[in-house]
C-alpha cells in the first residue's frame, strides 16, 4: 500500500555528504560516510534495520551479494559457511562435529548451526540488521528461524533468491575452488551440494513466497547489475 512511497533511485538514497550532528553542550560531531547512511536509513524506516536472507545454491553469489548488500544497507553479513568454516580452523568441538559434513558437501547438523546464527544475531547491536547468508537452508531450520524470530520480534523482511542456470553454478565454484583454499569447491563436491539445495532448499522459496516475502532476482550478469537489480527490490521495501 505504501511501497510507492519507498521506491526511490540510489542516488536519493544517499545522504548528505557533509552532515553533522550538534549535542547539547558540545561542538557537532562528525559521522563517518557508513554512519551517516545508516542514521539516514533509521531515520527512513522508523528506527528498523533491514533483516534479510539471501537465498541461492552453491555458486549463484550468495557470498557477494551478501556483503555488497550488507554494506549498502548498514547491516551485518552474517554466512553460516562462514561461521562454520571458522569453527574448523579454531578446531572447536563444533567445527569438529561439522568439518567432516562440509567436506562431503553434506549439511552440518541443525542444532550447530542454529546455535552459531543465534549467538550472531544475539550479539548484535539494536535495532538488528542482517543479510543471512545460508541458514535457514532446510525447511526445518526455516521452521525452527521462525518460531525464534517471532519470539524475538526478528523475523526477516525480505527473502532475495537468486536465480543462476546450474551450468553457470558449477563453471562459477569450479573456477573459485581453483583460486580459493575451500576444499569443498570440487566439480564432483558441487554438483553434490547443487542437488542438495534443488532437494532441500529450493522447498523455501514456496515457504517464503507464501509469506508474502519472496524477492526473486536474475542472479546472471555482472557483480554490480546483481546488486542494482537487489538493491531496487529492496529500496522499495516497507521495513516494518
Ligand atoms: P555453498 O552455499 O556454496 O555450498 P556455504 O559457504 O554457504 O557454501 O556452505 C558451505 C558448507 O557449510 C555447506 O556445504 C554445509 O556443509 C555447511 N552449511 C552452511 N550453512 C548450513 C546450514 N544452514 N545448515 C547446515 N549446513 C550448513
Amino acid at each position: 500500500m505504501f511501497s510507492h512511497e519507498f521506491r526511490t533511485t540510489s542516488q536519493e538514497l544517499l545522504p548528505p555528504e557533509h552532515s553533522s550532528w550538534p549535542a547539547q553542550g558540545q561542538g557537532p560531531i562528525e559521522f563517518t560516510k557508513g554512519e551517516r547512511r545508516t542514521r539516514f536509513l533509521l531515520e527512513r524506516h522508523n528506527g528498523r534495520m533491514l533483516r534479510s536472507l539471501l537465498l541461492a545454491p552453491p555458486g549463484a553469489g550468495k557470498g557477494t551479494q551478501g556483503a555488497r548488500i550488507a554494506a549498502i544497507y548498514g547491516v551485518s553479513h552474517i554466512a553460516t559457511g562462514d561461521l562454520l568454516r571458522e569453527q574448523v580452523e579454531r578446531c572447536t568441538p563444533t567445527g569438529e562435529a561439522a568439518v567432516g559434513y562440509m567436506a562431503r558437501g553434506d549439511l552440518a547438523p541443525d542444532p550447530l548451526v542454529m546455535a552459531l546464527v543465534v549467538e550472531r544475531i544475539a550479539a548484535l547491536e539494536p535495532p538488528a540488521g542482517f543479510v543471512l547468508d545460508g541458514f535457514p537452508r532446510t525447511i526445518a531450520q526455516a521452521e525452527q528461524a521462525y518460531a525464534w524470530g517471532s519470539e524475538h520480534d526478528l523475523t526477516f523482511h525480505a527473502v532475495i533468491a537468486l536465480d543462476v542456470p546450474e551450468d553457470q553454478l558449477v563453471q562459477r565454484v569450479v573456477l573459485r575452488g581453483e583460486t580459493s583454499c575451500r576444499g569443498d569447491d570440487t566439480a564432483e563436491t558441487v554438483l553434490r551440494r547443487i542437488h542438495l539445495y534443488a532437494e532441500t532448499s529450493e522447498p523455501l522459496l514456496e515457504f517464503y513466497r507464501s509469506r508474502g516475502i519472496l524477492i526473486e532476482i536474475d542472479g546472471t550478469g555482472t557483480v554490480e547489475e546483481v546488486t542494482e537489480r537487489i538493491r531496487a527490490r529492496l529500496d522499495a521495501l516497507d521495513l516494518r
